[in-house]
Parts: structure tokens; C-alpha cells; sequence
């Protein structure tokens, strides 16, 4: 129970306030049935792990990539890692906004940021793959926003996976979206995040985080803590000195400033990905992937192979719900 004055807000109002506000996509999810259909790595969230009050509804909010930035093939690419830093920041004031507007209307909600982990969980193992607080992934499926695909990115119709994702939890009144039934992703036959991969992360439905973190955080907490322990391995001080100085120091400093590195890094598998009504803008600079290799063009065709004998793999069967029927 609220003691704010509560408005009438329909689903179609939110939406039209968040569109005003600058996001390119929105969906509600159920807040009860995402407690019924947690994610099933371990560990996994949902609402009622965050709040008691305000998770009967979960807003997924998505901004789309700028598309010059998506054209640049590059990984280790600063200004696409600062470019989408920018996209994140730009998100999470739309989100704050609506998390005003809805306040304003009455009802209380809060915002589950898309990069920060849970700080009360840590293993004291830098390298460990950590999940964020709610998986918006699966709240954006649970939202009738798109569906998993092999390398687990979320895809929209609209913009493939080409797009960041922030979610808001509230009890507003609010009308849920379906979620869709049928996978957007063209499986194995179509691999191409597969074999965009650097780090070789893409598996059948799922990825090796941990082998990914590295490409997509490339700054971040892993990438600090080898290189102090490097620095404080050092017997020599002059050399100690000068890793002080080094290209990996400024980087890690330049990305702890913006954040840009940390939280923003590689996303080729997301590029390359030809679903998506963008993907024409995108497709004279993309299309060709130079990290194909003929060991990544057998395993795609041992998956498709184990497709058509329908020997679907126990990713895609625990992941069914927000992969789709292939
Ligand atoms: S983000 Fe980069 S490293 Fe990670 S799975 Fe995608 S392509 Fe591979
Ligand atoms: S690149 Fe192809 S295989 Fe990968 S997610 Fe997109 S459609 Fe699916």
C-alpha cells in the first residue's frame, strides 16, 4: 500500500511517456511471472529479491546503438567503447525521468541498472564471471521485447540485439505484454556471432562469460587487478616505475573516468547479427567477418547437424522459454 495519490495510468500512457522521454523500446513484464520462470543459472534474481513493495511490474526500457558506431569493425575500439557509454548514461537519466513521471502519478519504482553486480556477492576471484542484480535479458523476453539467441544476447525485431537495456520495478496498475513464442535467432546455420567471436565464447545457446568478460569489460575489475598484481611482482623498480606509466595503467585510469571500457567493450557478437529491420544500414560494413576460422565453420555444422536430428542441446531445453521454438 502507497501512501502516494494515485493517478489512472494505462500501459499505452507509460509507453508514450517513455518513447517522449527517448527510449526506442518498451515492454512490461509480470513481476509474477518472473517469479514463476526465474532464470536458470545459478544465483539467479527476480523482483521480490529486490523489493516487497514495488515488483509487480517490470518496465524494460531499450536504446538503440548509434549506427556509426556499430559500423566500426574494430574490438578494442575506444570510441565505440565510449560511444556506448554515452548510450548508457543517456538510458539511465530516461529511466530516472520515468521513474519521476511515475512517482509523480503515484506509484513508486526504482531503477535495476544493466552493469552493476550484486555488491554483496564476490568470490575474491577477479576473473569469476559475475550475473548483474535482475537479468534484463530475460525480463526484456519476459516483456514481449524479443528472444535469446545463441550467443544468450536478447534480439528485437526492431534492432537485433543492437540495443542497451535498462528495467524499472514498480506496483503501477499496468497492462503486461506477451511474450513472443517463436525464436528471432536463425540458429546455427546462421552462426555469424559465432564466428565474429575473439574470444571464441559462443557456444549452442550459450557463452563462456567468462572467456566473453575479457572482450566485454575489457578495463574493468579482472583487467586491474592482473595488472597490480603484475606491478607488485615486479622486483625490479625501475620496470615497477614504469608499468606505473604504461599504455594498460592509462587505459585502465581513462576507463575508470568515464567508465567507458568498464562497462562498455566488445559487442561484435551483437554487429553482426542480421536480424534487426537496421541491419540493411549496416550490412556494407559488416557482412564480411575476418575472425572466421574452419574450426568455428565445423562446430557451427555439427550444431546444425544435431538440429535436424533434433537433438536440441540442454541449453536451448533449459532456455526454451526466452530462446523460442526454433
Ligand atoms: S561480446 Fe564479444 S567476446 Fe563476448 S560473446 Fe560477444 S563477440 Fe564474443
Ligand atoms: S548472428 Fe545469427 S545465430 Fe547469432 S544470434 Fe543472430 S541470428 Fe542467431
Amino acid at each position: 500500500m502507497t501512501m502516494l495519490h494515485e493517478h489512472q495510468i494505462s500501459a499505452t500512457r507509460l509507453k508514450q511517456k517513455a518513447h517522449s522521454l527517448g527510449a526506442d523500446l518498451v515492454g512490461i513484464a509480470d513481476g509474477a511471472i518472473m517469479e514463476q520462470f526465474p532464470p536458470s543459472f545459478p544465483g539467479a534474481q527476480t523482483p521480490r529479491d529486490i523489493t516487497d513493495h514495488d515488483g509487480e511490474r517490470c518496465i524494460v526500457l531499450a536504446k538503440r546503438y548509434s549506427i556509426g558506431t556499430t559500423r566500426l569493425p574494430r574490438v578494442d575500439e575506444r570510441h565505440k567503447y565510449y560511444n556506448d557509454e554515452l548510450t548508457l548514461t543517456e538510458l539511465e537519466a530516461i529511466s530516472l525521468e520515468l521513474v519521476l513521471w511515475l512517482e509523480d502519478q503515484g506509484y513508486p519504482a526504482l531503477i535495476i541498472p544493466p552493469t552493476h553486480v550484486d555488491p554483496w556477492v564476490y568470490f575474491g576471484e577477479p576473473d569469476q564471471h559475475m550475473q548483474t542484480i535482475l537479468s534484463l535479458t530475460h525480463a526484456a523476453v519476459e516483456a514481449g521485447l524479443g528472444t535469446l539467441g545463441l550467443a544468450e544476447q536478447l534480439i528485437t525485431p526492431q534492432y537485433g540485439p543492437r540495443v542497451m537495456l535498462t528495467a524499472l520495478l514498480t506496483s503501477a496498475p499496468l497492462e503486461a505484454d506477451k511474450k513472443m513464442d517463436e525464436a528471432l535467432c536463425k540458429g546455427p546455420s546462421c552462426g555469424r556471432c559465432l564466428q565474429t567471436c575473439p574470444a571464441d565464447a559462443v557456444r549452442h545457446y550459450e557463452r563462456d562469460w567468462q572467456a566473453c568478460d575479457k572482450f566485454r569489460s575489457p578495463h574493468g575489475f579482472h583487467a586491474l587487478a592482473d595488472h597490480l598484481s603484475e606491478i607488485i611482482d615486479e622486483p625490479d623498480p625501475q620496470k615497477k616505475k614504469e608499468m606505473l606509466r604504461s599504455k594498460e595503467q592509462f587505459y585502465i585510469w581513462q576507463s575508470m573516468l568515464r567508465g567507458a571500457g568498464v562497462v562498455t567493450g566488445c559487442r561484435r557478437c551483437q554487429d553482426v547479427c542480421p536480424v534487426g529491420s537496421d541491419y540493411e544500414k549496416l550490412q556494407d560494413a559488416l557482412d564480411e567477418i575476418p575472425e572466421t576460422s574452419p574450426e568455428k565453420t565445423t562446430r557451427l555444422e555439427s550444431y546444425s547437424a544435431a538440429e535436424k536430428d533434433n537433438r536440441l542441446p540442454a541449453a536451448y531445453r533449459t532456455a526454451k522459454r526466452w530462446i523460442g521454438t526454433i
